[in-house]
């Protein structure tokens, strides 16, 4: 029996947003990932960062903990922040079910010595076929000549500390930016300053060497997605989930990766999945995530869920998975469910990777 979570508060029952990091190649995306993950590790204490299976995931009490100096005194209503492990067009296009996109907020990163790039060109438009919002991090400002570094600060702040020089720097290359995305048909700001969120995109400065503006990144992130996405980021019954990779695992088989968008999977649950040579009908035999507080995976040691509420990066082992196909939805099947109607859905998923695949 499904329990009826409709009639709660939307606001009070938010699942975590998904969030993308896309870019043009050496602008910093890894290293920015690495950043945002590793500010609060010390000596194995990773600030209730758990890492997951293709994904990260950050609670919000370490989120308000590293934005406190932003006295923004941040009224986070969702529980956390989910933020996909492999950077590019690659996952984000994987990570998409009937068209649109499953990844809520993208982190579209721009080196600030470079300016727009092929990729960047690309990724903005990908974003925008699918209708995603997005944040820019302008990174790498430690590069400017003569910057001043201080480690993790927000960014108005180690702004002030620069000299003359290094703001005149930073505003000229920054106008510059902005009339190059300007170009591509977009409005964008320095986020401060940024007074028409929603029509003109807002702009971060970052480095990923010395964390200055990864704070004000991660506020931005989870603030704009918990304003802007109430419903799609509203906690439901139904399961939303995308197989992200394909993998043999020693002592499990073939197993799927895959990021839970919302809804509950559970032990033994009944799934249909899209499948080289038709829909794979099977049920879960385990829920699979790596141990908390692990900072180096260690291969073949997992925890088992009963089950596990969205949104989650997850392996799961069932029988006949062999043929899976990445980039395709995990759909549950429920005691009301037509199993027929569900293959056809599952196998829907096919056309679409196809299209990719014809046009790259
Ligand atoms: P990706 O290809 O976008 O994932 O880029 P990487 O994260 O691999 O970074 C490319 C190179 O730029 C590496 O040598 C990084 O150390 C360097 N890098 C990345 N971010 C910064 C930054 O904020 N400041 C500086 N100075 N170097 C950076």
């Amino acid at each position: 029996k499904k329990e009826d979570t409709s009639t709660e508060k939307s606001e009070d029952n938010l699942r975590s947003p998904i969030c993308c990091i896309m870019g043009h190649v050496d602008t910093g995306k890894t290293k920015l990932l690495d950043c945002i993950r590793g500010t609060n590790v010390q000596e194995g204490e990773a600030g209730g960062i758990t890492q997951q299976i293709g994904a990260t995931y950050f609670p919000a009490e370490n989120i308000r903990e590293r934005t406190k100096e932003l006295k923004a005194d941040a009224k986070l209503k969702v529980p956390g922040l989910l933020v996909i492990d492999t950077p590019g067009h690659e996952s984000f296009t994987n990570l998409r079910s009937r068209g649109s996109s499953l990844c809520d907020i993208a982190i579209l990163v721009v080196d600030i010595m470079h300016g727009l790039e092929p990729q960047t060109i690309e990724s903005l438009n990908l974003l925008r076929m699918r209708n995603t919002e997005f944040i820019v991090a302008l990174n790498k400002v430690d590069r400017l000549y003569g910057w001043k570094t201080s480690r993790n600060a927000p960014i108005m702040k180690t702004m002030k500390q620069q000299s003359k020089d290094v703001q005149n720097e930073f505003s000229m290359r920054l106008t510059q930016i902005i009339t190059q995305f300007k170009e591509q048909g977009l409005n964008t700001e320095l986020y401060y300053k940024n007074r028409e969120m929603g029509e003109t995109y807002s702009i971060v400065p970052t480095s990923a060497i010395s964390g200055e503006g990864v704070p004000d990144l991660l506020l931005l992130l989870v603030q704009w997605s918990q304003k802007t996405m109430v419903e799609k980021l509203t906690y439901s019954n139904e399961v939303q989930c995308t197989v992200l990779e394909v993998k043999v695992v020693e002592g499990h088989g073939t197993t799927i990766d895959v990021v839970l968008v919302n809804g509950v999977l559970h032990e033994g649950d009944q799934i249909v999945v899209c499948g080289m040579q038709g829909p794979i009908v099977t049920s879960i035999r385990a829920l699979l995530t790596p141990h908390p507080m692990k900072e180096l995976r260690v291969k073949g040691t997992y925890l088992h869920h009963k089950q596990i509420k969205a949104a989650q990066g997850i392996k799961i082992t069932a029988q006949g998975l062999e043929h899976a196909i990445a980039g395709t939805g995990l759909y549950v099947v429920g005691p009301q469910d037509d199993l027929d109607d569900i293959m056809e859905a599952a196998m829907e998923d096919m056309k679409s990777v196809m299209n990719r695949i014809d046009k790259s």
